[in-house]
């Protein structure tokens, strides 16, 4: 466990107990900077690189149950239950079909989809206790419109979208929501390792006219976690400038 006290206070016992997969770069770490912002106490899992100031970091691979475990102990003993998690780790091994290896396609599904069934099924058991809970999704425009080169990835991410739903059944009259938020194209490490000629193929077909930051996506994911969004569970939240409109 790495706490990091260089800003914030995550000692004070305000706010939400807020776990975010990933936050340690990208999307994730917008995200958990938001919910800081919103004077929530953040917690984040990492496997590389520093801890954001005024959050706490505790290693964990998604892929692997046990980490997971460890993690959720060492979240709960500092910040309590955690009453909201955001399941943002992924990666992505782009090929086309015919090249893609097995490898290539249950490793993203493991981490994706698999790594968020894991931190799920672990968050749900307080949150039940809790009686209410928020549960939000990272998937991508991918996972429902579909990319050439992304059958694993696309695959792992509509597969959160059945997580979501299937959830909303079970966990519904809890008082626990979950939801899926579908960004487009953000800039980040994931997007930047894209060749130049997909990156322009993507702008072109973007309503918006342009790429967004990952802040974009983390006030969304921040507003459906809060009390004002009680009401919506299951729904998939697109954040892609109309780029999967329709979808
Ligand atoms: P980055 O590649 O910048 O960051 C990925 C994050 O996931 C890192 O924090 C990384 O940790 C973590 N991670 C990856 N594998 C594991 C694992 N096995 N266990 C724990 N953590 C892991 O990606 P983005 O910020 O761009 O993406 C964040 C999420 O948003 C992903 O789910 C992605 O699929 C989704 N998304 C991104 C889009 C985009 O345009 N950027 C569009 C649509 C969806 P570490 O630093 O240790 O590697």
């Amino acid at each position: 466990m790495q706490e990091n006290t260089a800003a914030g206070t995550p000692e004070q016992k305000t706010g939400r107990s807020v776990l975010v997969t990933g936050g340690n770069r990208g999307i994730g770490l917008a995200i958990a900077q938001s919910f800081l912002a919103n004077g929530d106490r953040v917690a984040i899992t990492h496997r590389s690189g520093d801890v954001p100031p005024g959050m706490l970091g505790v290693k964990a691979d998604v892929t692997d149950t046990a980490q997971i475990d460890a993690a959720f102990a060492e979240v709960e003993e500092a910040h309590g239950p955690v009453e909201v998690l955001i399941a943002n780790a992924g990666i992505t091994r782009d090929t086309l079909l015919l090249r893609m290896s097995e490898s290539d396609f249950t490793d993203v599904v493991d981490t994706n989809l698999t790594g968020a069934f894991r931190v799920i099924k672990r968050a749900s058991r307080g949150m039940i206790r809790l009686r209410k809970g928020r549960i939000v999704l990272i998937s991508s425009v991918s996972g429902l419109y579909g990319a050439p080169g992304q059958i694993n990835y696309s695959a792992s991410k509509a597969g959160l979208v059945g997580i979501a739903r299937s959830l909303t059944r079970e966990l519904g009259s809890r008082g626990i929501t979950c939801n899926v938020v579908a960004p487009g194209f953000i800039n980040t490490d994931m997007t930047a390792a894209l060749p130049a000629e997909t990156q322009q193929n993507y702008l072109s077909s973007i309503p918006a006219g342009r790429f967004a930051e990952s802040d974009e996506v983390a006030n969304v994911v921040r507003w459906v976690a809060s009390d004002e969004a009680a009401y919506i569970s299951g729904a998939v939240i697109p954040v892609d400038g109309g780029l999967g409109m329709g979808h």
